[in-house]
């Protein structure tokens, strides 16, 4: 067989990968490939692959092809500071959702109580909690799957002021208050054709869709964070570019108060908030 440089095969496959970042998803398989990072392929570019490398890589770079997230192919994305592992059945964490971890952490005191509800992979609780070790972070998820992922996390990553609860958004916390909820719910309508795009056709559907509006959740969570936020306590949710004004109304109308929405790098409406006076 043709013998391949390290660094020929990245350029190769980058020709074939579709989408904006296809070097930089070449390295990621690659590196995985052979269970190496990319600072130690760039040292390596003249190494010849072995034949069980260029099989493992070549199987990589065709799922990938054929339109399986590189993020599950990994088994692993960075968020945050964190290395996360995620596999099919958690959401994939997505840069814009920084944001809210910013926000959270603006309001939460070094000593706080926050909640995370819909935890997947654990990205927002964990990276509050890697910011603020003294605080104390429940992270909620109705999926046992999800949890063991965001619990894996944890540990993983030496965190542990964050406990795990199983269930339905704030019915597991009964008698619990906090000082900030957070969420990033299920948002897209359920027939929004995105859901058949990309990396969304490969995650959880119960991640990522939420009534026709795709405001279920939303709503739901507006409606039972009070019951469980400190006088003053923050709820900050993530939602859809377009759903600025519609979640605003819903905050006002339940009796929130300090309600804004902030702006994602593109300047897209991407988190809101109210303050439960
Ligand atoms: N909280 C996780 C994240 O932001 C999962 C969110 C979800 O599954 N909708 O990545």
């Amino acid at each position: 067989m043709t013998k391949t440089r390290l660094d020929s095969a990245l350029a190769q496959a980058a020709a074939r990968l579709p989408g904006p970042q296809p070097r930089f998803e070449a390295e990621l398989l690659l590196g995985h490939a052979l269970g190496r990072d990319r600072a130690w392929l760039f040292a390596h570019g003249e190494r010849v692959l072995d034949a069980d490398e260029h099989a493992v890589f070549g199987a990589l770079l065709e799922r990938r092809i054929a339109g399986e997230p590189v993020a599950y192919l990994i088994g692993a994305r960075g968020f945050w500071s964190l290395d996360l592992a995620v596999q099919p059945g958690v959401l994939i964490p997505r840069p814009e959702t920084e944001l809210l971890v910013e926000l959270a952490l603006l309001q939460l005191a070094d000593r706080g109580r926050v909640a995370d509800l819909g935890t997947g992979s654990g990205a927002i609780a964990l990276a509050i909690a890697s910011e603020r070790p003294q605080a104390q972070v429940t992270a909620v998820d109705i999926s046992r799957e999800a949890l063991a992922v965001a619990q894996r996390n944890a540990i993983a990553a030496g965190i542990d002021n964050v406990v795990f609860r199983h269930g339905d958004w704030l019915a597991p916390l009964a008698g619990e208050r906090f000082d900030a909820i957070v969420s990033n719910p299920p948002y897209l309508a359920t027939d929004d054709p995105h859901l058949q795009q990309g990396d969304l056709r490969f995650e959880p559907a119960l991640a990522l869709a939420s009534g026709s509006d795709g405001l279920d959740a939303i709503r739901h969570i507006i409606a039972a964070a009070p019951d469980h936020l400190v006088a003053g306590g923050w709820l900050l949710f993530e939602h859809g570019w377009t759903q600025g004004e519609a979640v605003r109304a819903l905050l006002d109308a339940a009796g929130y108060v300090e309600v804004s929405t902030a702006r994602d790098l593109e300047q897209r409406e991407r988190v809101s908030m109210g303050r439960w006076p």
